[in-house]
């Protein structure tokens, strides 16, 4: 199940990244984008996470999971459109060598912790 192996990626990215000074701090909200040709299923990393969080700084956040559209590109004529599936030649010039710009990957955008106090401002 790539799921878990994503899901334990998530976690080590997350953990490394809150500051020493907040360390202890809940993790409140993870922030991901899915690309739609990745093949990640939502609910099975959620159910993932939950589980393989379990005892680590980042246990109980919630995922926020996003997907975004893959976009692809010639490389003859670098025309660039939006795809819901893998594709194999271009619409505007026929060319059969396209490459995946964005979509394909996950992407940790943010994470926000559990604000312990109010700021001054
Ligand atoms: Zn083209």
């Amino acid at each position: 199940m790539h799921e878990m192996g994503l899901a334990l990626e998530i976690i080590d990215i997350a953990t490394a990244s809150i500051p020493a000074d907040l360390a202890g701090t809940r993790v409140e909200r993870i922030n991901l984008t899915v690309g739609k040709l990745s093949a990640v299923v939502p609910e099975s990393l959620r159910f993932c996470f939950q589980v393989a969080s379990r005892e680590t700084a980042v246990e109980g956040a919630e995922l926020h999971i996003e997907e975004v559209p893959v976009v692809a590109r010639c490389k003859q004529c670098r025309h660039e459109w939006t795809i819901d599936e893998p594709v194999f030649r271009c619409p505007a010039c026929d060319a059969t060598t396209i490459e995946v710009v964005s979509g394909r990957e996950l992407d940790i955008r943010s994470i926000e912790l559990e604000d312990k106090e109010e700021k001054g401002q």
